[in-house]
């Protein structure tokens, strides 16, 4: 129980106002109060479901279904004293953690028939990742996925959890949200627009969350998001889907805000009922369609998930290009990329996917559709950093490793968990195996990849970038 929670009178009031008649508000407080239930989604780029259920069981974790998400689960260990955060399987990416009704977002917009995997999407909000990690794994890394944060501290943020989980489809930009139906008007195929808003569904993860709460700020915000979300229908072709959603339980800032986007495009769109989204879902359904989860419906975090269709365009005044500096790659000639594929090839028996430039010391395999939207927005970083060259070569990267590193059939060495401790610690290892290699190696721990060393003799060199190096308590 967290009695310290803070419930402010003024913000119980105006919650009991728009309470559904079926819900009480004496439910609501107290499960505001209870503890959320920790929850975590597998990452099916590294593995699939099963085979994360059938490693971890037998270490003690107890993995109940999130009924809404295949890849979901509420988790209880029975030893917890490895941070979740330390555990061999989040830090080679096998899983993320995420709240449960935080899944729901990418759910509804997947459950589309429409959708299309290795299309042109977009997640205009998208830091610190929990959902862009999830659309990237269920486009299965194909297509191009534009991940847009306003925040320069969340952005790196998102960057290092969509390197761990080994996503490489993605392009992160750094803008406000607002530009992309100026500069990209139709372009993508989905939109999944998690906008920022007051937080009033996450009091039970942080106690203070409503320790500035006014009617005054949510007004303020709902302003905001509105402009979001026009913005964002304009980004979204015809016949396009789109998702918003919020954690937060206000009118203003859920179904206000779909409202205002009805009464400016009215027929040109339509939102879908998510009634049918998965068993029990009409226990949240609003008679618009719309998910607005109070938390004691399902135990979980306040959330609100509305999905809408595009029918046709609309007038776009918002249209202006955005002004673009110099882009500082270029493709890699053929007879520079085919070499290294094969060599990589060669030595780890895995094929780089995607298209290779490169800029001055640094090699890059760019998602499939990247040209779709090349010359028309600035990017913070683009795909996947593949190697850095030197004069007689390259280095393969960390992020590649993470990414190919668990489909390499060669030039991999298995670690026991005493020497994968110590590689995460940023120490050099000696692995018992009959004849050390030669050159660079992806470095593993039951199958799953950690980082890239180098053998020198029977020793491989660490090469952790230093940021990923940790000090104890690491693995069960
Ligand atoms: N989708 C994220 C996830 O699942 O991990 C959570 C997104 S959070 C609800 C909203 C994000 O929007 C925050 O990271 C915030 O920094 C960012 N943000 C705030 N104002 C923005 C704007 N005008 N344009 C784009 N992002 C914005």
């Amino acid at each position: 129980m967290h009695d310290n929670t803070y419930l402010p009178d003024h913000f119980l009031r105006h919650i009991a106002a728009i309470m559904p008649a079926h819900l009480s508000m004496d439910e609501f407080v107290a499960s505001c109060r209870r503890p959320l239930r920790r929850s975590i989604r597998v990452n099916t780029l590294k593995i699939s479901v099963a085979a994360f259920v059938a490693r971890m069981q037998p270490l003690g974790w107890q993995l109940d279904p999130v009924p809404w998400c295949d890849t979901g689960f509420w988790l209880s260990r029975e030893d917890e004293s490895v941070p979740l955060g330390n555990t061999a399987e989040h830090l080679s990416g096998l899983f993320y953690i995420q709240e449960a009704s935080s899944m729901l977002p990418v759910t509804a917009l997947f459950a589309c028939e429409q959708i299309r995997r290795d299309g042109m999407l977009l997640d205009a909000a998208a830091a610190p990742g929990s959902k862009t990690t999830q659309i990237a794994a269920l486009m299965d890394n194909q297509g191009m996925l534009v991940a847009n944060e306003y925040s320069s501290s969340r952005l790196k943020v998102l960057s290092a959890n969509l390197q761990r989980c080994g996503v490489t489809n993605v392009g992160m930009t750094h803008f406000d949200a607002k530009v992309f139906g100026q500069w990209l008007p139709e372009t993508f195929d989905a939109i999944l627009l998690d906008a920022p808003c007051s937080g009033e569904g996450t009091v039970r993860k942080d106690e203070d969350a409503l320790r500035n709460w006014s009617i005054e700020s949510i007004d303020e915000i709902a302003a905001v998001q509105q402009g979001l979300l026009e913005s964002a229908f304009h980004a979204l072709k015809p016949g396009g889907v789109l998702v918003y959603s919020t954690c937060t339980l206000s009118l203003q800032e859920n179904q206000a805000v779909c409202q205002s986007l009805q009464d400016k495009f009215g027929d040109a769109f339509s939102f879908d009922s998510l009634a049918d989204l998965f068993p029990a879902a009409e226990k949240a359904c609003t008679p618009e369609g719309y998910l607005h989860v109070w938390p004691q419906i399902f135990d979980s975090e306040g959330f609100f998930v509305a999905r809408l269709r595009k029918h046709h365009s609309v007038p776009n005044t918002m249209f202006k290009p955005g002004k673009l500096g110099k882009f500082p790659f270029s493709p890699l000639p053929v007879k520079e990329s085919e070499p290294m594929l094969r060599e990589i090839e060669a030595a780890f028996g895995v094929v780089p996917h995607g298209n290779l430039f490169g800029r001055s010391e640094e090699i890059w395999l760019f998602p499939q559709l990247f040209e779709q939207v090349q010359g028309k927005l600035r990017f913070d970083r683009i795909g996947l950093k593949l190697a850095e060259t030197f004069k007689k070569g390259y280095r393969l990267t960390h992020e590649w490793a993470l990414a190919y590193g668990d489909g390499a059939s060669k030039g991999f060495v298995e670690l026991d968990i005493a020497n994968a401790r110590e590689f995460m610690m940023g120490r050099d290892v000696w692995p018992e195996q009959e004849a050390a290699g030669t050159g660079e190696v992806i470095v593993r721990y039951q199958g799953h990849t950690l980082g890239m060393g180098k053998w020198v003799g029977s020793r491989v060199k660490n090469a952790l970038p230093r940021e990923l190096v940790r000090d104890n308590n690491l693995f069960v």
